[in-house]
């Protein structure tokens, strides 16, 4: 999950006691600024997506995205067109 925010940082501390987001613990993206995870339109999320490629959270971010149907940004390594691709396939094959 892209942590870039506050209010993210602070809404994943308040969730880290139930454990739902303690993968937030580690999220290299809290260490960076909301461009690089959120781009421009036609920007490049190559960046993004190397950190998230080192991420120790990135699979558990994957699935709390797709789970909770995050539409914009780069989360666990995808785009939203990467997400909504992986989410359909994964719904064929059921
Ligand atoms: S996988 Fe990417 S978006 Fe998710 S917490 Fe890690 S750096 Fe952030």
């Amino acid at each position: 999950m892209p942590i870039n925010s506050t209010a993210d940082r602070t809404a994943g501390r308040t969730a880290l006691t139930d454990g739902e987001l303690s993968w937030q613990e580690t999220a290299l993206c809290a260490q960076t600024g909301p461009e690089l995870f959120f781009p421009e339109p036609g920007s490049s999320t190559r960046e993004a997506k190397f950190l998230c490629g080192i991420c120790e959270g990135r699979e558990a971010c994957l699935e709390y995205a797709l789970t909770h149907d995050e539409r914009f940004g780069v989360w666990g390594g995808l785009s939203e067109q990467e997400r909504y691709a992986l989410k359909r396939g994964r719904a064929d094959r059921r």
